[in-house]
């Protein structure tokens, strides 16, 4: 290359630097936080600790998981909303980001005007599960307890907009009844409730429920995908079980405070696309009855225009069921 066209290319390399604010010019120099809205244990925590853990070994940093649980899971996004919007203080949330914004008609936060999107990071199929005594052992017999004992059923939830409160709500009009439903902080805690038998049913992602049914601890009836899942084989869908309607997936993204320099939005997409391809973390997700999203969905571009198309999908299902969290 010539030389004067050497040094202006290098003059026009440290111009663009000297352009990025000092902060993110410097980004990360220290631990960052990722606030998961529910309890330890649970499915969106594991999703969590895997990513943050990969995601730290790309930027050089510890990446550490925290749990805010509570309220579908609007208390951690308050707590991130409001955070210094300096790339420190994340959000790793599931499908509630798309139906809170119509479900919670009082928030102290803006739930999607007070967020940055960072990428998408995994879809992941949901199962019925029932406590391993559960008078039932197919979707159809399962159907008909269901229907027989009503109220007396107690389901366990992670708060209204979480995804196992929006697969109950399929499921119970997919069966045309009611149970009790009992939320929990998370469904990590739900989970112990179920595995002592004082929860009957739960629908939960496989993130959490895979390596419960295969050791035999719980039951389960279905996935609520179109196709099975490969860490589950044996388990039909809920279409092969004959509820076709009854089908649901949680798709989950990482956010950053609205008005977190995009340079630094970038830095930590980019740090995600690579955690996603970490054969470690690619193992883990498959064992758990998931995969990570195609990288070009683990962008703010792409992430910020699937969590829009997804409230405006949910916003009437919502309406039209007239039932809101206050
Ligand atoms: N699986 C939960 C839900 O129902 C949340 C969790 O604990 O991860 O949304």
């Amino acid at each position: 290359m010539y030389p004067f066209l050497r040094r202006s290319l290098a003059a026009c390399a440290l111009l663009a630097s000297l352009a990025l604010p000092a902060a993110a010019q410097q980004f990360p120099n220290r631990t960052i936080t990722v606030i998961v809205p529910f309890a330890a244990g649970g499915p969106t925590d594991t999703v969590a600790r895997l990513t943050a853990e990969a995601m730290g070994r790309d930027l050089g940093q510890t990446v550490v998981v925290e749990n805010a649980g509570g309220a579908g899971g609007t208390i951690g996004s308050q707590r991130v909303a409001q955070a210094r919007p300096d790339g420190y203080t994340l959000l790793l949330h599931h499908i509630g980001m798309a139906t809170a914004p119509t479900l919670y008609r009082r928030l102290a936060y803006d739930p999607v005007g007070g967020f940055e999107t960072i990428g998408l990071i995994t879809e992941v199929p949901m199962t019925l599960v029932a406590k391993k005594d559960f008078p039932a052992t197919t979707l159809q017999e399962a159907v008909a307890v269901i229907r027989r004992q009503r109220e007396a059923l107690n389901y366990a939830n992670a708060g209204i907009g979480a995804a196992s409160h929006l697969c109950g709500l399929l499921l119970m009009k997919a069966v045309d009844t009611q149970m009790t439903t009992v939320p929990f902080r998370g469904t990590g805690p739900a989970m112990q409730e179920l595995l002592s038998g004082r929860i009957d049913l739960m629908c939960d992602q496989t993130t959490n429920t895979t390596e419960q049914i295969n050791s035999g601890a719980i039951r389960v009836f279905a996935v609520t995908t179109p196709q099975r899942v490969e860490a589950l084989p044996n388990v039909p869908t809920s279409t092969e079980a004959g509820l076709p309607d009854f089908q649901v997936t949680v798709w989950h993204g990482l956010y950053a405070p609205k008005g977190t320099p995009a340079e630094i939005t970038q830095r930590l997409s980019r740090a995600l696309q690579v955690a996603l391809r970490d054969p470690r973390l690619v193992q883990r997700f498959a064992e758990l009855g998931t995969a990570p999203v195609a990288q070009a969905q683990a962008t703010p571009e792409a992430h910020r225009q699937f969590w829009l198309a997804d409230i405006a999908k949910w916003r009437p299902i919502i309406q039209a069921a007239g039932q809101y969290a206050d």
